[in-house]
């Protein structure tokens, strides 16, 4: 198995049959030893930093139902909020003044954020905030939406695919929704120009480990500038609440695999994984991940944007969060650092 490592290493490619192989039959070596090659490439077009961003989830209304997420339009167990412009540029002035240079607005898709609400928002931020990148996460739009955030000065957007294959998507999925609009959806944001992030869980209910090569194959054809990979963790108000959490160490493995098929892709140590594990970021970094998100949101909200169960909810709106976050990448050899980090 060490040879497909190598080889992967050397091309950044693999055959479906390949991948399929590397997922199923493996083991700690074959773990540890990706993992070395990935801090390798890290190294190599990194050095050792890892890039902060500040997440502001705004939003936890949603008009869609996607069965493993606690914000579902059918969960009326969940105290919905929405930050207001003001509410949002507050985070954002914490943020920059914390040193964060890349703010990230995420959200369910809350029909009140019209395009119209949004390019106030966006051009408020980008008129406050030259320097810093503006990242959106707000779901399935028009191309034209699209164009316009584009317009307006966003950045960079992220908009995970979930699961490349089709039938498994139409089983986490109500049947209005398709991976097929997505992917265009995708396919729109990178022809606008958008440094455009897509991802998918890690044991999300029915996921074999055969779909996994395919969004590995999925991954390798878009070529994304940004990849977020996390376990999928049960919410108990939601279809799902029986489902095991997916599994750390796959989803490292896939972290690391990640990084040998896209050398330079901007790869976050997510939060998720932070909420299965206490020292998910740090392995996730160990194992070629390159990016966190800290929370900016208000504390009071930070709990309602409740995804799965357990989120964790600490928070880097204090200097003492941020440094206590640089302290533990420090421990483990990297640097936290506050530039823009374009890819
Ligand atoms: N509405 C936006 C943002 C979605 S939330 C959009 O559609 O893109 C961001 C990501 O959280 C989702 O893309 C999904 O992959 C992940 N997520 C949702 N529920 C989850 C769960 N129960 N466990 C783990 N990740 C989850």
């Amino acid at each position: 198995m060490k040879i497909l490592i190598n080889k992967l290493f050397q091309k950044s490619i693999l055959q479906k049959e390949e991948w399929f192989f590397l997922l199923k039959n493996r083991n700690k070596e074959t773990i540890d030893y990706a993992f070395e090659k990935a801090r390798e490439i890290s190294l190599q077009y990194f050095e050792n930093k890892v890039f902060a961003r500040g997440l502001i989830e705004f939003t936890n209304y949603c008009k869609n139902n996607c069965f493993y997420c606690g914000i579902r339009a059918g969960n009326k167990k969940t105290i919905r909020y929405r930050l207001f412009k003001k509410d949002i540029l507050e985070c954002c002035r914490i943020g920059n003044e914390l040193g964060f240079r890349t703010f990230v607005l995420q959200g369910g898709e809350d029909p009140y954020f019209t395009d119209e609400k949004m390019l106030e928002i966006i051009y408020e931020i980008k008129n406050k905030y030259p320097d810093n990148a503006l990242t959106l996460s707000v779901g399935e739009r028009s191309y034209e939406s699209y164009l316009a955030f584009k317009k307006a000065g966003v950045d960079r957007y992220l908009l995970r695919h979930e699961t490349s294959n089709g039938d498994h998507y139409g089983k986490l999925h109500p049947n209005n929704l398709s991976n097929i609009p997505r992917k265009q959806c995708l396919i729109n944001l990178k022809n606008i120009g958008f440094q455009t992030g897509t991802g998918f869980m890690v044991g999300s209910p029915y996921q074999t480990i055969e779909n996994l090569a395919e969004d590995l194959i999925f991954i390798t054809d878009f070529k994304p500038q940004m990849l977020g990979i996390g376990p999928f963790i049960p919410h108990k108000d939601t279809p799902f609440s029986g489902s095991p959490a997916g599994n750390v160490e796959l989803t490292l493995f896939l972290l690391a695999l990640s990084r040998l098929l896209l050398p330079k892709v901007l790869l976050p140590a997510t939060t998720a994984l932070g909420t299965l594990d206490p020292k998910g970021r740090e392995k996730a970094v160990l194992a070629g991940a390159n990016v966190i998100m800290p929370n900016l949101s208000p504390p009071h909200v930070r709990k309602q944007y409740n995804l799965y169960n357990n989120k964790i909810a600490t928070g880097l709106e204090t200097a003492e969060g941020v440094a206590n976050l640089a302290e533990s990448m420090a421990a483990i050899g990297y640097k936290l650092v506050h530039e823009r980090g374009d890819y």
